[in-house]
């Protein structure tokens, strides 16, 4: 892993260890680890990928069967710190 700079830029990403620099046209920032998803599309690819690693992990438990999102407006936590938007 790459050395952190110190002071971190204000862009800085907690969960990925690097800069996610945000602009106008980013459609959501989590308030936790400062992740930036740059698209809808990036957040609900993410937040699928994420759901798809705990059904395979808790396959055959009743917590395992959450659809996968189709809209970000079904999401309401980060897939990256499990924080709550
Ligand atoms: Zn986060």
């Amino acid at each position: 892993m790459p050395e952190w700079p110190d002071p971190l830029p204000d862009d800085w990403c907690w969960s990925h260890g690097r800069s996610e620099p945000v602009d106008d046209d980013t459609y959501r920032v989590c308030g936790e680890c400062f992740h930036a998803f740059q698209t809808e599309a990036d957040l609900i690819r993410e937040h699928n990928a994420e759901l798809a690693e705990m059904r395979k992990r808790h396959s055959g438990e009743a917590n395992a069967e959450i659809p996968d999102a189709t809209s970000g407006a079904e999401i309401w936590t980060c897939p990256h710190c499990i924080h709550d938007f």
